[in-house]
């Protein structure tokens, strides 16, 4: 079943055409991921999902509510993290939760008990009463996340969860996001643009210009590049190329650091590398497609040659 629906959305800006046709679906516990690079218009999208910004034409539903009649029904079926804080450090990390849980309308017991339950999840249980002013970055992500699952939302979104945190904290977030998940059973939907990070969705939109360009499986995607890279380092890197042209009809491409060759499955060219060559081999690397891989195939493009892009009102308070 569909807990997200999205047909043909078309948001523009002044002119800006952000979001151009976009269409999918989100299963029920799914861990679904919007990739793409800066002004791709993923916030966009994500925006127009919470409620927080309208759109020009198509269909946006959230558990069966529709984003443009339905907003507040769709606000109380959902949780939200946004890429900035929101936390107030004044408080205490009990208090911000308890808060939460007072606007949810959640009563008591309920609330001391899924308090317990986010903190203990979260590795927080001996800071509850800790101000939050005194937290890491990495403390209140995860008392952020903890807190945006507390009323049991059926679709969590979260909004580049992990930016401005360190490669070690994002990690360790990205563990408790998961526990979380698991824990309150809700479908997550995400936007980042950190290739790494994508890797733990069930599935990938990947977003360009306003469109979606490919949607899958991480590794269906990976497939679709058809080839992996085989580094090659010899003691005679021009009498290897000529020998690998030969024996094996492939083209090596003379790098820096020796040769690189494009084949289909990596591990079946190894041993024969090894077996039909005369020039002596002194090292061999392989490497398989990545989601950068995916997007420059399909772009022609680096994910990361893009600037930052203006930035759309709605979900970071611009
Ligand atoms: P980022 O992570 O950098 O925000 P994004 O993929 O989330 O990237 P959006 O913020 O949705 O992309 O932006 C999509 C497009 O809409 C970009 O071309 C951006 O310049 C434009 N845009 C966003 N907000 C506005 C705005 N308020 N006014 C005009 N154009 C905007």
């Amino acid at each position: 079943m569909s807990v997200i629906h999205v047909e043909n959305l078309y948001k523009r800006y002044n002119g800006v055409e952000a979001v151009r046709g976009v269409t999918f679906d989100v299963r029920e516990g799914e861990t679904f991921g919007f990739l793409g690079p800066n002004g791709a218009g993923k916030t966009t999208t994500i925006s127009i999902l919470c409620t927080l910004l309208g759109f020009d034409s198509g269909i946006a539903m959230v558990n069966r509510y529709d984003c443009r009649t339905e907003p507040q029904k769709v606000r109380s079926s959902i949780g939200l993290v946004f890429q900035e804080f929101t936390l107030d450090n004044e408080l205490t990390a009990y208090e911000n939760l308890k808060f939460h849980c007072y606007l949810y309308g959640m009563d008591r017991s309920l609330t001391e008990r899924r308090i317990e339950e986010a903190l203990d999840v979260v590795n927080l249980s001996g800071r509850k009463l800790d101000l939050v002013r005194k937290f890491s970055g990495g403390m209140k992500r995860r008392l952020e996340i903890a807190r945006g699952l507390l009323h049991r939302p059926r679709v969590l979104f979260l909004d580049e969860p992990t930016l401005g945190l360190d490669p070690q904290t994002r990690s360790n977030v990205w563990e408790f996001i998961m526990k979380l998940k698991k824990a309150a059973g809700s479908t997550l939907f995400m936007t980042t643009h950190y290739m790494e990070e994508a890797e733990v969705c069930d599935r990938i939109a990947i977003m360009d210009n306003g469109r979606i360009i490919a949607c899958d499986r991480p590794d269906e995607l990976k497939r679709s590049i058809k080839g992996d890279t085989v580094y090659i380092k010899t003691v005679d890197d021009a009498s290897a190329s000529r020998e690998i042209e030969e024996k094996f009809l492939l083209k090596p491409k003379m790098i820096e650091a020796g040769l690189s060759v494009n084949v289909e499955a990596g591990e079946k060219f190894v041993p024969q590398l090894f077996a039909g060559m005369k020039t002596e081999i002194k090292s061999v690397n392989l490497k398989k497609p990545s989601l950068e891989d995916v997007f420059l195939n399909l772009t022609g493009r680096e994910i990361r040659d893009y600037g930052p892009a203006p930035r759309a009102p709605g979900l970071r308070g611009r």
